[in-house]
C-alpha cells in the first residue's frame, strides 16, 4: 500500500486522531458497539412508551399530540398532573434537549470543516490536471452507484408489486389521514429549484450566503476556487494562510473526536423519540413495500460497494468488507439516527480519513460533495416508491416510463439534500414525470422516517466508497490511524 500524499501539515504523527485512538484503546470496548449499545436501549425505551402509553396517558399529563412533543415541536399544555407528570415531561424535554444539541453541533461543523480541509487539499494537489481527474472519476463512480440503485429499486418493485398487497380501504384511510401533510410537500415541491436552476446556482452570488444557507455544492465550488488560487501562489505568501486552516481543520475534527465520544448517549436520545412516536400499525399495513425498500438498500450495502471496492481499488490496497464496514461503522449508527447525510458529515469524513486511511484532499473533496449529489439510498427509495404508489393507483408503467423513472430518480437524488425527509419533496416530480396522483405521497409519508433512517446510511456508506476507491486509484490510500 502507498502511503497518501497528505499535503501540508498533514503528517500522521501530529494527527489530533492519534492521541485519541491510543485513549480509545485503553477504554475498552469500541466505539461502534457503544453506539450499538445506545441505539439498541434507545430502540427499547420508545417501544416501552410506544406500546405502554396510550392516548389517555399522554392526555393525562397535559400533552394532546405525543409525536410532536416527542419531537420537541408542540410544548405541554398544562402542568397541574402532578410531581409524577412534571418529571416525565421533564425527562422528555432533557433528552430532546440532549439530542437536539449533537445534532446542531454535527449541523454546524459541516461548513468550516468542508472549507477548512477541502481549501488544504486542493492547495496541496497543485496540479489542476490531477483535480480533473480526481473530480472525473468522482463523479462517475457518483452517476454510476445511482444509477444501479434504481435498477435494483426497479427490479424488486416490478417482481414484489408490493402495491397489490395494500387494500383500497388502507389506501384511502391512509390518503385522507396525511391528506393535508402530503399537500404541504407537494406545494413544496412545487416551489422547488429545477435541476437547471440548481445547476446555474453552483457558483455562488455570494459566498457569505452559501455558507449560512448550508449549501454544499457552493461551499465546495468556493473550497475549491480559493484551494487552487493558493496553490498558484508563491509558497512564501500560500504557506502560512494554509497553516492555519490546517490547523483549523485539525482542530475541528477533534472536537469531532470528541463529540463521538458522547455519540453512544445521543443516538439513545435520537432513538427512544423517534420510536414512541411511530405508528407501528401502518407499517404492518406497509410492510410488504418497506421490506422491498430495506431489502433493495441491503443489496446495495452488500453488494454493490463491496463489488465497487473490489474491482475499483488497486489490489495492493485490498480494501475487504469488513475492513470498510468496521471503519464506516460509527458514521453508519450516526446516520441511522440522524436521518441526515449533512449532520452526519463530519463523522462520515472522520471515518473516511481516519479509520479507513483515505487521504484528506480526498476525503474532503468526495464526502462533502458525496453528501449533496450522492444519494444512492434515496435513489433507490425513489424508485421503489414511484412503482409502489403506481401499482395502487393503477397506473401502467411503460418501458418508457420506467426509463423516465431512472433519469428522474438520478436527478431528484442529485437534488436531495441532506435532511430528514428531504427526498419525500423532490418524489413529487418523479411522479408527475410518469403520471401517478401526487396524493399518493400521503401513503409514503405514514412509514417515510424509518426508510428514511436506513437510506440515509446507503447515502453515506457510498460517499465513502467512492472515496476509497478513487483514492486507491490516486495512490492516496494509506494506513488508518485509528483501528478502534
Ligand atoms: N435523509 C436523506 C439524507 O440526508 C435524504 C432523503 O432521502 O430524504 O441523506
Amino acid at each position: 500500500m502507498t502511503s497518501p500524499d497528505t499535503g501540508p501539515g498533514t503528517d500522521p504523527d501530529t494527527k489530533p486522531g492519534n492521541v485519541v485512538s491510543a485513549d480509545q484503546e485503553k477504554r475498552g470496548l469500541a466505539l461502534h458497539w457503544k453506539i450499538v449499545i445506545g441505539l439498541g436501549l434507545g430502540v427499547l425505551v420508545g417501544v416501552a412508551l410506544n406500546r405502554l402509553w396510550s392516548d389517555q396517558t399522554w392526555a393525562s399529563i397535559g400533552v394532546n399530540d405525543a409525536a410532536a412533543y416527542l419531537a420537541g415541536k408542540t410544548s405541554d399544555a398544562n402542568s397541574d398532573a402532578g410531581a409524577a407528570a412534571v418529571a416525565a415531561k421533564a425527562a422528555i424535554k432533557i433528552n430532546w434537549l440532549a439530542g437536539k444539541l449533537f445534532m446542531s453541533s454535527l449541523k454546524f461543523i459541516a461548513v468550516p470543516i468542508t472549507l477548512c480541509a477541502l481549501i488544504v487539499g486542493v492547495a496541496s494537489l497543485g496540479d489542476p490536471r490531477k483535480l480533473g481527474r480526481i473530480g472525473g472519476r468522482t463523479i462517475f463512480l457518483f452517476v454510476l452507484t445511482t444509477v444501479a440503485s434504481i435498477v435494483i429499486g426497479l427490479g424488486i418493485s416490478g417482481v414484489v408489486k408490493p402495491g397489490s398487497f395494500v387494500d383500497d380501504a388502507t389506501k384511502t384511510k391512509l390518503v385522507s389521514q396525511r391528506a393535508a401533510e402530503a399537500q404541504k410537500r407537494v406545494g413544496a415541491a412545487n416551489e422547488a429549484k429545477s435541476f437547471w436552476d440548481q445547476a446555474g446556482a453552483i457558483v455562488p452570488d455570494n459566498p457569505i450566503a452559501a455558507m449560512a444557507n448550508t449549501d454544499m455544492l457552493q461551499v465546495v465550488f468556493i473550497a475549491v476556487v480559493i484551494g487552487a488560487g493558493l496553490a498558484a501562489l508563491p509558497r512564501a505568501k500560500s504557506a502560512p494562510v494554509l497553516a492555519v486552516l490546517d490547523a483549523l481543520a485539525d482542530a475541528i475534527l477533534l472536537f469531532v473526536r470528541w463529540l463521538m465520544n458522547l455519540s453512544p448517549y445521543a443516538v439513545f436520545a435520537l432513538m427512544a423519540p423517534i420510536v414512541a412516536g411511530t405508528g407501528f400499525d401502518v407499517l404492518a399495513a406497509l410492510g410488504v413495500y418497506a421490506v422491498c425498500v430495506v431489502v433493495g438498500l441491503a443489496i446495495v450495502l452488500l453488494v454493490v460497494y463491496p463489488i465497487l471496492l473490489k474491482l475499483g481499488t488497486r489490489s495492493a490496497d485490498r480494501v475487504g468488507m469488513s475492513r470498510f464496514y468496521r471503519g464506516m461503522s460509527p458514521a453508519m449508527l450516526v446516520a441511522f439516527s440522524s436521518s441526515s447525510s449533512n449532520a452526519t458529515l463530519p463523522v462520515t469524513m472522520e471515518c473516511s480519513r481516519d479509520r479507513l486511511g483515505v487521504s484528506e484532499e480526498i476525503t474532503s473533496f468526495v464526502c462533502p460533495l458525496g453528501a449533496t449529489v450522492n444519494m444512492n439510498g434515496t435513489a433507490l427509495y425513489q424508485a421503489v416508491a414511484v412503482t409502489f404508489l403506481a401499482q395502487i393507483f393503477g397506473v401502467p408503467l411503460t418501458i418508457t416510463d420506467q426509463i423516465a423513472i431512472v433519469v428522474m430518480s438520478t436527478l431528484s437524488a442529485i437534488g436531495t439534500a441532506g435532511v430528514p425527509g428531504a427526498s419525500i419533496v423532490l418524489i413529487v416530480m418523479v411522479l408527475q414525470a410518469v403520471h401517478v396522483p401526487v396524493e399518493g405521497i400521503a401513503i409514503l409519508l405514514a412509514v417515510d422516517r424509518v426508510l428514511d433512517m436506513c437510506r440515509t446510511v446507503v447515502n453515506i456508506t457510498g460517499d465513502v466508497a467512492v472515496a476509497t476507491v478513487v483514492a486507491s486509484r490516486e495512490g492516496q490510500l494509506g494506513e488508518p490511524t485509528d483501528r478502534s
